[in-house]
């Protein structure tokens, strides 16, 4: 069943508990659970890459965010650290990922957007995918985004699509002649048309 055949009882559950996960989300993890985001259930697991609520990019105890590439890593403490100064918090949505959860993310953006050229601009192949191989973060919430906008250069982290305000790369020279020219979706990556998406 997908998310917009479910019954109406199931949606409204699905709604409530979007809601109260951020609340419950820290007193769990202070009590030593974490909460996985509701898209992120079905079989695949922390282990595979599916990110808990509130996870920072300090989390080391969460995959997703500890197999990150380790300059990437390494990138985003020193800016989350000087983003704290100026009272800015990074927040990580998803990080590494494993090829079967980006099988999975794949397989629900063709669900939802209708065929796989419409996913393909906003979800990459497990074969393509930064993700898979720890290159990629996305990161929120709009405040972050707009602090990484600003100053992300100076840290090698960059924008890569003007349709993921969220994904975040690491380009070393980005420091020096500042950050590459946007991709308009991640289907116009020439990383990604080998495959022909
Ligand atoms: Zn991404």
């Amino acid at each position: 069943m997908t998310r917009t055949d479910a019954p109406p009882r199931t949606r409204l559950r699905r709604r409530a508990a979007a809601a109260i996960l951020p609340v419950l989300s820290p007193l769990a993890k202070a009590l030593g659970y974490r909460l996985l985001r509701i898209r992120d259930r079905g079989g695949l697991g922390i282990e595979d890459g599916a990110i808990p609520y509130g996870t920072s990019v300090f989390d080391d105890d969460v995959p997703g965010v500890a197999n990150l590439d380790p300059a990437l890593l390494d990138a985003l403490r020193r800016a989350a650290a000087d983003a704290a100064a100026d009272r800015v918090a990074f927040t990580v949505n998803s990080g590494w990922r494993t090829p079967d959860y980006q099988r999975r993310l794949r397989r629900e953006a063709v669900a939802r957007y209708g065929s796989e050229e419409a996913a393909a601009r906003w979800v990459s192949t497990p074969e393509t995918s930064p993700h898979v191989n720890g290159a990629a973060v996305d990161l929120g919430p709009a405040a972050a985004q707009a602090w990484l906008d600003a100053r992300g250069a100076a840290y090698g982290l960059c924008r890569i699509y003007g349709n993921e305000p969220w994904h975040y790369e690491l380009r070393p020279e980005a420091a020096v002649t500042g950050p590459p020219p946007l991709h308009p979706t991640p289907a116009d990556d020439p990383r990604h048309r080998p495959l022909g998406t």
